[in-house]
C-alpha cells in the first residue's frame, strides 16, 4: 500500500495496450502522431493554440520559465511553490533568472505584495519578465478563481506573462467544480502532468499560444528533452486524459474519508483548510516517527516535512487499504 504520491500509480491495461499499438515517428521532426495527437488534445482541453509533450512537470515548468525570460531577469514566485520548494534552484541554473519571493497566504498571493514586487524601469533593477501560479497547489489547495484571477489582471495591467503550474489542473478543477480551461484561461502557459493522478507512466505537457510552444520546442531541445519515438509514451497519456480525469473525483471523496477517519483517532491535527484535493496533511501530538512504523506494516507514507504528515490518495489504493492504514495508524498511536 503506497501512500506516499499520486506519482506512484501503474499504467492501466488500457495505457499498456495503447503502448504497445501506438504509431510512432521522430518526434523531433514533428513527425509522431501518436505525440501530435496527446498535444492538440491538451492544448484543446486547455484553451490554447499549441501544446508541448516533455519528460516531466519539472521540465515543463522550466522549459516553461526559460521561453518567457530572458538571462538576467527575475520572476515572481510563491514562497512555497513547487518550482522553488522541489526544482533544485533550476530558474537560476537554467535560465540565469532570479526569483523573487511572495508571501504565500495558504497558496494565494497577496495582490498588493505582488503590486510591490514588480519592478520599475531603473536600471539598477532587473526586469520582472514573468509572474507564476500553482493550482492545485502542492499543500493541498484548489486556488479560487477569484484569486488567480486577481493575478492575472494586475500582470496584464503591467504587459508580464503568467505560467500556471498546474500539475494538478485537473485536481483543481474537480475540485473547483468548473472546467480546467476556467482555470486554464487565467495564464499565457500552462503545464499538466500526466504521470500523477492521472497514473501515465510519464510526462507533461506545456500548452501557450503557437509562438509561444514554437520558442519552447527550441528550448526543449536546448534541455535534451527531444526524444524521438516518444509516442509509444505519449499513448498512454492520451488514455490517461480520455479514462483518468472523470474518477479523480473519487480520490477526493476517498481523501475526505481519510481526514474524518484520522480526526476521529485523537492526537492528530488534520489540515482541514487544505483539504481541497486528493492529499491529507496532518500533524502529531506525539513524537514518533510515523512512517517508518507504518512502514513495518508495509504501508508506505512520507516522512514528515516540517513536522507534518502528507498522505496521498491514488488510483492503486482503495477504501479497504484506507481502513487498514487507519487501523495502524491507531494501533501506532495507542502503543507509542
Ligand atoms: C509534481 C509536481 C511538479 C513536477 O512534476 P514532476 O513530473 O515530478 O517533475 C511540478 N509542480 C507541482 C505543483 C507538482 O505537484
Amino acid at each position: 500500500m503506497d501512500f506516499r504520491s499520486d506519482t506512484v500509480t501503474k499504467p492501466t491495461e488500457r495505457m499498456r495496450q495503447a503502448m504497445l499499438e501506438a504509431l510512432v515517428g521522430d518526434d523531433v521532426y514533428g513527425d509522431d502522431p501518436t505525440v501530435n495527437r496527446l498535444e492538440a488534445m491538451m492544448a484543446e482541453m486547455m484553451g490554447k493554440a499549441a501544446g508541448l509533450f516533455v519528460p516531466s512537470g519539472h521540465f515543463s515548468n522550466q522549459c516553461a520559465i526559460m521561453t518567457h525570460t530572458r538571462r538576467g531577469d527575475e520572476i515572481i514566485v510563491l514562497e512555497d511553490c513547487h518550482i522553488v520548494l522541489h526544482e533544485c534552484g533550476a530558474p537560476g541554473l537554467l535560465s540565469g533568472v532570479n526569483t523573487r519571493l511572495a508571501r504565500s497566504d495558504l497558496g494565494e498571493y497577496d495582490v498588493e505584495e505582488v503590486k510591490r514586487l514588480i519592478r520599475g524601469d531603473d536600471i539598477h533593477e532587473p526586469r520582472t519578465a514573468l509572474i507564476c501560479l500553482e493550482n492545485a497547489h502542492g499543500n493541498g489547495r484548489a486556488i479560487p478563481l477569484v484569486a488567480m484571477k486577481e493575478i492575472w489582471e494586475l500582470a496584464k495591467e503591467y504587459d508580464i506573462p503568467v505560467h500556471l503550474d498546474g500539475a494538478r489542473i485537473f485536481n483543481a478543477a474537480t475540485a473547483l467544480e468548473c472546467n480546467v480551461r476556467d482555470i486554464a484561461r487565467y495564464a499565457d502557459s500552462v503545464s499538466i502532468c500526466l504521470s500523477k493522478g492521472l497514473s501515465a507512466p510519464i510526462g507533461s505537457v506545456l500548452v501557450g499560444s503557437a509562438d509561444f510552444i514554437a520558442r519552447a520546442r527550441r528550448n526543449r531541445k536546448i534541455m535534451g528533452g527531444g526524444m524521438r519515438q516518444v509516442g509509444v509514451i505519449a499513448a498512454a497519456g492520451i488514455v490517461a486524459l480520455e479514462d483518468m480525469v472523470d474518477r479523480l473525483d473519487d480520490d477526493h471523496i476517498l481523501a475526505n474519508y481519510l481526514g474524518i477517519q484520522l480526526d476521529d483517532i485523537g492526537g492528530i491535527q488534520v489540515a482541514w483548510d487544505r483539504l481541497d484535493i486528493n492529499m491529507v496533511f496532518f500533524t502529531l501530538e506525539q513524537d514518533i516517527d510515523l512512517a517508518a512504523k507504518l512502514e513495518d506494516a508495509d504501508i508506505l507514507i512520507n516522512g514528515a516535512e516540517f513536522g507534518e504528515y502528507r498522505i496521498v490518495i491514488n488510483k492503486d489504493v482503495n477504501k479497504e487499504d484506507v481502513d487498514r492504514l487507519i487501523i495502524a495508524i491507531r494501533e501506532i498511536l495507542g502503543a507509542a
